[in-house]
């Protein structure tokens, strides 16, 4: 594995895989890496004859309250984790590189940016955005790998994807989780042991909400009043949302009549969790 930090030497490797014919598989990430990136790594390792990993942990996604300074991170540990899963380029940009003085652009996808996270977080997915055509455009990946846990912001790239006709495909990837239920989070660290344990409730109910859909339940309101139940049972928890959305445009539902998606966002303690699942009626 190589590992790189200059923009120019990040081109010059990738310039010669394009030239030894190999597709380039990219999972952006901001580190404090665990199996859910490394599910990514893997499904591009397989897909790929180049897989590369960027680690950066973007300020512009971070509202001025919000955990940029704080954020976790173990270089050592991600590294040694990347080359175990078969990564053959580390890119570990510094920041001034990806935000030279001046830097002066964004890149705004408006709609489904606004609702959910975006509204709790104004700005957010504009950085999200930001940062990953940045990326794109320096690794110019064949795919790049995205978590479905994340899903508006999987929506937010693949929308920008589609809209500025950039030339890769987004594939998202299934939320890994903890052997009871909890997403993979890099945020997990912060929680509490009694916190911690209390969180898988937020799963749980997610769970739940999917076997009663199954069960031939369509009211959005009776599954969100059931998947409030269950949270506001976690110490120190405070509910930012729970919507039940048209699972491509994330136009939120009365009646669920189609492919939907619960989405839930709450703090406990320390963290922001969110976590989804996806809806069949
Ligand atoms: P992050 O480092 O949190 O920005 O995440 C980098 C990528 O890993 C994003 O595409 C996330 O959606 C994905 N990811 C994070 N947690 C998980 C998880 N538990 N399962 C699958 N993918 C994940």
């Amino acid at each position: 594995m190589k590992t790189v930090s200059r923009i120019d030497l990040l081109r010059k490797s990738i310039g010669q895989a394009r030239s030894a014919g190999k597709s380039i598989g990219f999972v952006p990430t901001m580190g404090f890496l665990h199996d859910g990136h490394y599910s990514l790594i893997d499904r591009a390792r397989r897909d790929n004859g180049l897989v590369v990993v960027s680690i950066f942990v973007n300020p512009m996604q971070f509202g001025p309250s919000e955990d940029l300074a704080a954020y976790p991170r173990n270089l050592p540990g991600d590294s040694s984790g990347c080359m175990k899963h078969g990564t053959d380029l580390l890119f570990l940009p510094q920041e001034d590189a990806v935000y030279p003085k001046g830097f002066s652009t964004s890149v705004e996808v408006s709609g489904i940016s606004e609702t959910l996270c975006g509204k709790s977080r104004p700005g957010h997915f504009r950085g999200v955005a930001t940062v990953v055509l940045k990326l794109f455009n320096l690794v110019q990946p064949d795919r790049a790998y995205f978590g479905l846990k994340d899903f508006q912001q999987f929506l937010v790239i693949s929308r920008m994807v589609r809209d500025l006709d950039l030339n890769l495909e987004v594939i998202g990837c299934p939320t890994v989780r903890e052997p009871d239920g909890l997403a993979r989070s890099s945020r997990n660290v912060y929680l509490t042991p009694e916190q911690r344990r209390e969180s898988c409730r937020i799963s749980k109910a997610l769970f739940q909400a999917r076997d009663d859909v199954k069960k031939g339940e369509a009211q959005a309101i009776n599954i969100k009043a059931m998947i409030e139940k269950h949270i506001t049972l976690i110490p120190d928890s405070r509910i930012d949302y729970i919507s039940i959305c048209d699972a491509d445009s994330l136009e939120e539902l009365e009646k669920i009549d189609r492919r939907a998606v619960v989405l839930v966002a709450c703090h406990v303690g320390k963290a922001r969790l969110i976590d989804n699942i996806l809806l069949n009626p």
